[in-house]
């Protein structure tokens, strides 16, 4: 049995010195990591870390707060590597990094051309949708894409159904530890859709104490879980693992 941190940024200058105990607890804890990137850069750094072990599953992107890092060189990284690439991530849409309706268009072409080479490439993608579900889950029909990701899910009931409605995963962290709200969405989500993940180095407040993530978090995670599905661990974890594998596609 394994387990998935669906959304990680192992490429983060936080984690680097750290690496080889990384890695090597990852390997003990029997959990893999969809690591995913910011920018052309990141992406780089992210594809040579999946050559250090098999348990990192690289993604590459653009995030929104990067949108005007450079798309052709980025469509490029991807079309070359698309055999070593597990997925595409981070992307998406955030009007808190859009200064303009300019910036905000060009967040839109970023999303919208790495949706489009998600779906050629049958890869599955990570989406962040902070403050944009709506439109986000406007666009989303437009793609064929199996393996839809909404990760870190910040939405009500009503954008919950109508993710589940369209076939999107969605993925809890660390703050459903201490979050009714969000211990209230996961119990309304369909059961073969839910993944979990750290989106380490966050770091989160209440009993994490302010703790930058790490991917030992995610025991922690499925034992919360566990709780509210009302489900014995052994359990989540296999539905967890069924749920990862449909999302990778794998
Ligand atoms: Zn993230």
């Amino acid at each position: 049995m394994s387990m998935l941190d669906a959304h990680i940024h192992l490429s983060d200058p936080a984690y680097q010195e750290d690496m080889e105990i990384i890695l090597a607890s990852m390997k003990r804890l029997g959990i893999r990591a969809c690591a995913v990137s910011m920018d052309n850069d990141s992406s780089r750094t992210t594809l040579e870390l999946a050559t250090r072990s098999d348990l990192v599953l690289p993604f590459v992107g653009i995030h929104p707060e990067k949108f005007a890092d450079n798309l052709d060189s980025m469509v490029h990284l991807i079309e070359a590597n698309s055999g070593l690439i597990s997925g595409i991530g981070e992307i998406g849409l955030d009007k808190t990094y859009a200064k303009t309706d300019g910036d905000f268009k060009r967040q839109k072409d970023v999303f919208a051309r790495l949706l489009g080479l998600a779906e050629n490439l049958k890869k599955p993608v990570s989406v962040h949708s902070r403050k944009t579900l709506d439109e986000i889950l406007e666009i989303i029909p437009s793609y064929n894409i199996s393996g839809l990701l909404l990760h870190w899910f910040d939405g009500s009931k009503k954008q919950l159904n109508t993710a589940m409605d369209l076939g999107c995963f969605v993925s809890y962290g660390p703050v459903m530890v201490y979050s009714q709200d969000k211990q209230v969405l996961l119990s309304c989500t369909n059961r073969d859709k839910i993944l979990v993940e750290t989106d380490g180095p966050v770091r989160f407040s209440h009993c994490f104490g302010m703790k930058s993530a790490q991917i030992s978090f995610i025991p922690s995670v499925i034992f919360c879980l566990s709780k509210i599905l009302g489900q014995n661990y052994d359990d989540s974890i296999l539905m967890l693992e069924e749920n990862s594998k449909r999302y990778l596609g794998a």
